[in-house]
């Protein structure tokens, strides 16, 4: 063949004519490219950084003797599930604790949790939140909204102490709300979907120094959902008792289908296994289920897959705080979770964004997500997720109430090229629908 010939299939199969064929216009390509390129720096501290986590990951598996036989379908009570019971020890030996529950009966992060508090928190003790309101759906489990089987029936109080306007932990107020009850602390690392900043591992070692100076018992627990793998310490590394998340975000590496962990101090792990099947019986039962291969080999990939989604989120932060948008955290800001919210200041802005996003998935490309009237909210929702994995919110997904500040929360990406294709694509979308002009 002629050269210019060879010349010519390259360009037509070029990266520049193949996001055209997927829908991205030039322009858009080339703003992306002009942002990207000033991330390098970024991108090579999140890399160190998954370099590090990989390492941190291969070692627990190795230190437990991961072998081929803890694949094995395990069925019935689940008595020396031996991939199970070398998984849980793997997760300890991650997050440096004693112990780790680590299961497909915990169904969800809310459901880890709510386990971890219940099995830990007796009639009469108090739950104390140092850090405002915590996530949504615990609102239910605490009782802070009345709710069927929540802690508050059971007789456990809550009380809670907001952050300080700079979003710091209101120390004063912390060391008055500590009282004789006070049985445990709940801190949550993520901002979720409040406007809040994340609290980096550090910070959240501040905050429980400060608790355990003033009463050593209390049992520290912290909500890890969306934080695991993005730094190279845990909360565990700074003294919490129990850490906590959904095996459908971060440490599942996108692979595993469901599922939750607790790791943590050995006593406290112990009562979740007795609360999450029976006293008496405890973490001894509860088979595996075929989904262990998954579990192990999401919980290897997980660095990279965090690393992937944190560089979308940086990614995102870069492009659309460039083009005159309000976005937390902001493009240079150190990064705590892989959660990246954008301000529009109008729907269209919101819709056009979940739009693209939808038109970048790998599955359910060719449906429009629109916004409805979703339960538990009080303004209409969009979501826009092309997920191998019902509900994964490691795979990358966004979505946004339609009410002011219209903002939209996005986060994930299996991989950089897939979290790059769906920033492009929402900027497209968005230039497209003639909210952004380039
Ligand atoms: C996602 C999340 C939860 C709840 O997890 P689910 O798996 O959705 O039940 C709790 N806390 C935070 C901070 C989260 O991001």
């Amino acid at each position: 063949m002629m050269n210019d010939e060879i010349n010519k299939i390259k360009a037509d199969n070029s990266v520049a004519s193949l996001y055209e064929e997927l829908g991205v216009r030039r322009e858009v390509l080339r703003f992306g490219r002009e942002i990207e390129a000033g991330l390098k720096e970024r991108f090579l501290a999140i890399d160190e950084t998954a370099e590090y986590n990989q390492l941190k990951v291969i070692h627990a598996m190795q230190k437990n003797q991961v072998s081929e036989g803890c694949f094995h379908y395990a069925s019935g009570y689940g008595y020396n599930d031996a991939g199970r019971d070398t998984l849980e020890e793997v997760y300890a030996s991650v997050f440096h604790t004693e112990s780790a529950l680590v299961r497909p009966q915990i169904t969800c992060g809310t459901h880890a949790l709510a386990l971890a508090l219940s099995a830990n928190l007796r009639p009469g003790d108090e739950l104390l939140s140092p850090v405002g309101k915590p996530y949504d759906t615990l609102e239910e489990v605490i009782g802070i909204r009345p709710s069927k089987g929540s802690l508050a029936e059971y007789g456990v109080s809550y009380s809670q102490v907001e952050l300080l306007p700079d979003g710091t932990f209101d120390y004063e107020n912390i060391k008055k709300a500590v009282c004789k009850k006070t049985k445990m602390v709940t801190i949550q690392r993520s901002k979720g979907y409040q406007t809040r900043p994340s609290f980096s591992v550090g910070q959240i070692g501040e905050l429980i120094r400060f608790v355990k100076d003033i009463r050593p018992d209390i049992i520290c627990m912290v909500d890890n959902c969306y934080g695991e793998f993005v730094e190279v310490i845990e909360p565990s590394d700074v003294g919490a008792d129990l850490v906590v998340g959904s095996l459908i975000k971060n440490p599942g590496g996108g692979l595993a289908p469901i599922g939750g962990y607790i790791a943590g101090r050995k006593d406290l792990i112990e009562a979740c296994g007795y609360r999450l099947t029976s006293p008496g019986l405890g973490k001894e039962v509860g088979a595996s289920l075929g989904v262990m291969q998954s579990f192990y080999q999401g919980l290897f990939l997980a660095p990279t897959v965090t690393a992937g989604a944190l560089k979308g989120a940086v990614f995102a932060a870069n492009i659309y705080e460039k083009l005159g948008y309000p976005v937390v955290p902001d493009s240079s800001e150190s990064r705590h979770d892989i959660i990246q919210a954008v301000t529009f200041g109008k729907p269209e802005g919101v819709i056009a964004f979940c739009k693209g996003i939808q038109a970048a998935a790998p599955v359910d490309s060719y449906v429009t997500p629109i916004p409805w009237a979703m339960p538990g909210y009080d303004s209409d929702v969009i979501m826009a997720a092309g997920a191998f994995v019902q509900g994964s919110s490691i795979e990358l997904s966004a979505d946004g109430p339609i009410k002011p500040p219209y903002a939209v929360y996005f986060q994930g990406g299996l991989t950089w090229p897939h979290a790059r294709l769906g920033i492009l694509m929402s900027l497209e979308y968005l230039v497209r629908e003639g909210v952004v002009v380039l």
